[in-house]
């Protein structure tokens, strides 16, 4: 087959491990799984460059939201590799694209005991996009998960006095049970604010602990 990012001749491995197991088939090739970069060490919150805390992480523990998140991690390094796969993900809509993590987030989230909650899509964005990006990586990786949030459309980015109290009201409780341990999951780790909104409103409705997992560090 060829690979899902450059279209080069992926070399076809069979190993006796390929043939008792019926594992996954790589769909990128070596090449390109190389130029993407996997975070080691990191903010224990947001995985950001350095050992301890970053600080970001320390200027949100000054705020409301202090706490919520327990702890963090992110996996991989928002490089250009990494923009051109989000972006042909994303915003082309490129659904194959989802299975490129599968084996590492399946991994990472082996024998997990908090239960699994995306950051939801809002309505109309869903029916524009076709499909939720989010949900995608983790069906693509055989993971269950819980919806327990709802989305409304107001983005993160509003300006004016009204919209930023509308912030607070992002995400809605869908009336399914909370879970005790969540670990929320989303793809991209960028100001923060979507995963401390949701986790705030987990945290009202119950859940004791919150961790986070998001693919991409930007
Ligand atoms: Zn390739
Ligand atoms: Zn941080």
């Amino acid at each position: 087959m060829n690979c899902y990012l450059c279209d080069r001749t992926i070399p076809l491995q069979v190993t006796w491990r390929s043939i008792f197991f019926t594992e996954r088939e790589e769909v990128i090739c070596f090449q390109c799984q190389t130029e993407f970069e996997r975070i080691e060490t990191g903010c224990p919150i947001c995985s950001a460059v350095g050992e301890e805390k970053c600080l970001d992480c320390c200027e949100w523990e000054k705020t409301e939201y202090a706490g919520l998140i327990d702890n963090g991690k992110s996996l991989y390094r928002y490089n250009p590799a990494m923009k051109e796969y989000l972006h042909r993900y994303k915003f082309l809509q490129d659904v194959v694209l989802s299975e490129v993590f599968a084996k590492q987030l399946k991994e990472e989230l082996r024998g997990q005991k908090s239960v699994i909650v995306p950051i939801p899509m809002n309505e109309n964005k869903l029916r524009q996009r076709t499909f939720s990006q989010v949900d995608r990586l983790l069906d693509a990786a055989s993971i269950p998960y819980v919806h327990v949030l709802g989305k409304h459309e107001i983005g993160l980015g509003g300006k004016s006095k009204v919209e930023r109290i509308a912030l607070q009201d992002v995400f809605w409780w869908n009336g399914q049970p909370v879970p005790e341990k969540i670990l929320l999951f989303d793809d991209l780790y960028t100001t923060g604010s979507t995963l401390r909104l949701a986790a705030k409103v987990l945290k009202e409705k119950g859940a004791k602990e919150i961790k986070t997992l998001t693919l991409i560090r930007a």
